[in-house]
């Protein structure tokens, strides 16, 4: 059962779905009194300050064949779920909306996009976590939900688990009754076939950070994995402290080299630097994501404070990163 507050942020992206990109003040005064008609008090009533930044996975190369394309997917995306924060949604509600739609682009490596293993099979990973309570959940190696992300929300909402993995992750989703993807039927070679040839880097994880009007901040990241990973291989966006992480303190998503990232627990990392070590969002994301790299991780993350600073370090040539605040002018770059 959805709660009020995220029936409101629910239909705050519908309307925001349904506006023209542009759109001004008007939408936002409606999709106020969607929230009073919900019998919830959205978060516009709390502080101004709201802010939401996405990554659409590193680059590894100074061109990338996909960058343009997947650029210009971001942003009107980023500016509906700004409208959505802006009009009062949940942060938590605002990041998996993102990803969802980042995931039925079928231009990133998430969701209908996702690479194939080497058994020529989607196999899907993501979480999603929301800062206030720390709760979380995730999945791994699923192959039938349309919307991974949308399956971690479930394991965090409605079970008491926190990760889900493979063939039972995917039955207990589909009993639930999550949206199931299309895939494409045949042997591996004709599902090959049917996706086009594999990307010389194919990149393309999607991830999400919001502070929303009520003060919290959520992270979540969706991803097919490394290209011709070996069947049954989990990287770090399922986990919770390595490819996202969300507490009071700060909102993150990653992107790179997932054993690096859960190695050492990228993401927590960040965390533990800034609650533990008094270190600044950008010196504590910046320091993570260069200490891997010496290591020999590659990689980026998209990290968010509640004081509404975002850093967006990356040690590869680019990080496909869009970010929009209340004070902030929607920017997406590649490079
Ligand atoms: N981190 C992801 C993984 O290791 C891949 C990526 O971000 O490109 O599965």
């Amino acid at each position: 059962m959805m709660s009020g507050k995220q029936i409101v942020g629910a239909v705050l992206w519908l309307l925001a779905a349904a506006s023209p990109v542009g759109a001004g003040e008007g939408s936002l005064d409606s999709r106020r009194q969607v929230g009073d008609l919900a019998g919830e008090q959205p978060c516009h009533s709390g502080q101004a300050e709201w802010v939401l930044a996405m990554h659409g996975g590193v680059l590894t190369r100074p061109w990338h064949p996909k960058a343009e394309a997947r650029k210009a997917a971001m942003a009107p995306i980023l500016q509906r779920g700004g409208m959505a924060i802006e009009g009062g949604a949940s942060a938590l509600e605002v990041v998996a909306a993102v990803i969802v739609e980042m995931e039925d682009q079928g231009i990133f490596n998430a969701g209908s996009g996702a690479i194939l293993n080497q058994a020529g099979e989607r196999e899907m990973d993501a979480s999603i976590m929301e800062g206030t309570t720390q709760m979380s959940g995730a999945v791994a190696s699923i192959r039938k939900i349309k919307n991974p992300i949308l399956g971690a929300k479930h394991v965090m909402e409605e079970t008491d688990n926190v990760l889900f993995v493979g063939p039972a992750a995917d039955s207990l989703l589909a009993a639930a009754g999550l949206e199931l993807a299309e895939l494409p039927t045949g042997g591996s070679d004709t599902r090959r076939a049917a996706l086009g040839p594999p990307e010389e880097t194919p990149l393309g994880t999607v991830g999400a950070v919001a502070l929303d009007r009520c003060g919290d901040l959520a992270a979540g990241t969706s991803t097919g994995g490394f290209d011709s990973k070996i069947p049954g291989r989990v990287g770090d966006s399922p986990l919770v402290g390595a490819g996202t992480w969300a507490s009071l303190t700060v909102a993150v998503s990653a992107s790179g080299h997932g054993e690096y990232f859960i190695r050492y627990a990228a993401a927590h990392d960040i965390h533990a630097r800034m609650a533990y070590g008094g270190r600044s969002l950008a010196d504590a994301a910046g320091a993570v994501v260069s200490e891997l790299f010496e290591k020999g991780g590659i990689g980026g993350v998209i990290a968010l404070d509640r004081q509404g600073r975002v850093a967006m370090p990356h040690s590869t040539p680019g990080m496909l990163r869009g970010v929009v605040g209340a004070n902030q002018a929607l920017e997406v770059k590649a490079y």
